[in-house]
């Protein structure tokens, strides 16, 4: 699977319509058999994970962004089911309080990063503050406009500090949208996600895609690019955010620390 393709070239000009969210190219099998072949690949990253904490050297940012309901619980789920969790965080960004909103945006961001050898997952992150804040005009445009580039210096110095950065924007259509509401509605296991504030945010769509297309345009940069993950099939976004996952820990050429010397002569009574 060459997952590279659903990368953003730093300084590309995203227009969402030339992606597809039905994509499924790089694998031709079923909705089971794509189900299925997750299962080996989650092992895989069990394994990079408990390696990653063991070297204690390198550390993994993932951002999960996208539209209500394009599934970035249900990405956190799958894709580290079985991930040992003392070595996992998942951060939720929501509406500021009070205090996160008398500091600067990047405050309660920067806060959640992880240390040596931990994986943090941002479900929702700093991006928020040039998407949600960009429709709504929450602050001034001069102020949301400027902080694609401190977003830009922000993340470059936090990957020369040694941490990975990997940023996933899970694609649906507005017709997947629809369907999904529909079955937050309706399916008992699931009202309990429904929230009549989404209904008010799809009404912005056309005011989101902009946003979007202008966070992907100018912040996939070479140390913390942008994957455009086609997300309509739910095993087929799990498939690719795993893959990208997956490659950039192998990059890492990650080795258990070398043993103290003289362990050989140790005996146990
Ligand atoms: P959910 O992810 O469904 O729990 O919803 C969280 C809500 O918090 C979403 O509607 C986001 O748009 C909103 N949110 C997150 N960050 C910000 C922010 N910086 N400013 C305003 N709203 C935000
Ligand atoms: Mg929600």
């Amino acid at each position: 699977m060459d997952v590279e393709r659903y990368r953003v070239p730093p300084g590309s000009r995203v227009e969402l319509s030339e992606w597809d969210p039905e994509d499924q190219q790089l694998y031709n099998g079923s909705k089971e058999k794509g189900k299925k072949a997750l299962l080996p690949l989650n092992r895989r990253l069990e394994t990079l994970q408990e390696l990653l904490y063991a070297e204690n050297k390198h550390r993994l940012l993932v951002v999960l962004q996208g539209a209500d309901t394009a599934g970035k619980d249900g990405t956190i789920r799958h894709v580290f089911e079985g991930v040992n969790p003392q070595g996992v965080k998942v951060a939720s960004f929501k509406v500021p309080t009070p205090v996160e909103l008398a500091h600067d945006y990047l405050w309660r961001v920067h806060q959640q990063m992880p240390g040596r050898g931990e994986i943090v997952i941002f479900n929702r992150s700093h991006y928020e503050d040039v998407l949600v804040v960009r429709v709504h005009n929450l602050v001034a445009g001069e102020v949301w406009q400027r902080r694609y580039e401190q977003i830009n210096a922000f993340e470059a110095m936090l990957a020369d500090e040694g941490t990975t950065i990997l940023k996933f924007f899970l694609h649906i259509s507005k017709e997947e949208q629809k369907k999904r509401l529909e079955e937050r509605l309706t399916d008992r296991k699931k009202q309990w996600k429904f929230s009549r504030g989404d209904l008010a945010e799809r009404q912005h769509w056309d005011r989101y895609t902009e946003a979007y297309e202008a966070m992907l345009s100018k912040t996939s940069t070479a140390q913390a690019p942008w994957y455009i993950v086609p997300a309509n099939r739910k095993w087929y976004r799990n498939l690719v955010v795993s893959q990208v996952i997956l490659a950039a820990l192998e990059r890492l050429e990650m080795r258990y620390p070398e043993p103290e010397s003289g362990l050989d002569a140790v005996v146990i009574e």
